[in-house]
């Protein structure tokens, strides 16, 4: 039986686990592969969505004495210490999670059940993808789908934002303040009324495209080319990088009978990362629609742990904390 159980292995999984592991809590974590995000699964595909131009997730061998420290260093400075303690991560997926009386059950596809006293969900979410068949997204070097910190790094240059997210709305006007002009695609439109909108379309350098869809993406190289239709008719914008942000889908299949959700589907918790059920915490982008960092993870991800602490040495008695299995 684990005190802890850590679902997932990115930015706040590991935080969670370093915590765990500072209060010699009998913890494991379990992912299909640390890293979460910070560690897409190909070496190639690192820099996948904007080459080093706007996106750089680092590689866990990669220099990082120099002074620039960025989230994924951090995440691999983590990740270095985890595999040092064998016992604690396991890598396998978890296929579902049930609660017994006050005792968690983790099943997993490859390892059998683990038992742990609580449990913390990291399971991360996903962006959404523009809807265009034959077009590998992933492949588009000028085209991504997070719009976090760029904002400097677009001076001179024309750019398209497609969507209507907090994060799609403020990038706008943050990117309006170095690029040369920043199409705004807002394919809804009944998103006419966010007074957001009436704002940024008074900014001078901001065109806002209401009710256009993405009907291609094209250019040599890919991406450099948006075609946009809306009632039959096509537009075509030249640009130097598109930015997506659509939203995310939280992968919460998992809990989805046990936990209180939002209306967009993301766990609920509160400021403790506690869920609506006793002893099971969450973090990270599954409870969140906005703000999605690195940063932000390793700071939900180190709460959860606390909370999961305090559980753990108050929902029983007499409570013994175990070395390692
Ligand atoms: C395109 C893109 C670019 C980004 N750029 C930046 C950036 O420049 N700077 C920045 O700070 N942030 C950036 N972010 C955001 C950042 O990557 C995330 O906020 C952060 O990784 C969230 O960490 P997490 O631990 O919550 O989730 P994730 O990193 O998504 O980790 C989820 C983990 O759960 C595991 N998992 C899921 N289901 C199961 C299961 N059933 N069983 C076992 N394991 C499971 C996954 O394998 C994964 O390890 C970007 C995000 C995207 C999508």
């Amino acid at each position: 039986m684990y005190d802890l159980i850590i679902i997932g292995g990115g930015a706040a999984s590991q935080s969670a686990a370093m915590y765990a592991q500072g209060k010699q809590l009998n913890f494991l974590l379990i992912s299909e592969r640390l890293g979460g995000k910070v560690e897409p699964a190909s070496a190639e595909g690192r820099d996948y969505m904007f080459g080093k131009m706007l996106i750089h997730y680092d590689a866990p061998d990669e220099d990082e004495s120099d002074d620039r420290l960025i989230g994924s260093s951090v995440v691999h400075q983590f990740e270095r210490q985890l595999k040092l303690l064998h016992d604690r991560v396991l890598e396998d997926r978890v296929s579902s999670l049930r609660q017994e009386g006050a005792i968690f059950e983790v099943e997993t596809v490859n390892s059998g059940v683990k038992q742990a006293r609580s449990v913390i969900v990291a399971t991360g979410a996903q962006p959404r993808r523009l809807d265009l068949p034959g077009v590998a997204d992933h492949l588009i070097a000028n085209l991504g789908y997070n719009t976090t910190h760029h904002g400097d790094t677009l001076r001179g240059r024309e750019i398209a934002v497609i969507g209507t997210t907090d994060e799609a709305l403020l990038s706008t006007a943050e990117f309006a303040q170095s690029a040369t002009k920043v199409y705004l695609v807002v394919p809804q439109l009944d998103a006419a009324e966010r007074p957001e909108l009436a704002a940024l379309a008074n900014i001078q350098n901001v065109e806002l495209l209401q009710g256009y869809r993405v009907a291609d993406v094209k250019g040599e190289p890919l991406g450099r080319k948006l075609v946009l239709e809306r009632d039959g008719t096509r537009r075509s914008l030249s640009v130097d990088s598109i930015f997506v942000d659509l939203g995310y889908e939280p992968a919460t299949a998992l809990v989805q009978e046990l936990v209180e959700r939002t209306a967009a589907g993301y766990i609920r918790v509160d400021r403790r990362n506690a869920t609506s059920v006793p002893g099971l915490f969450a973090a990270g982008d599954v409870t969140r629609s906005e703000g999605e960092q690195v940063l932000t993870a390793i700071g939900d991800g180190a709460r959860a742990a606390r909370s999961a602490h305090f559980h753990v040495l108050t929902s029983q008695s007499v409570q013994t904390v175990n070395p390692a299995p």
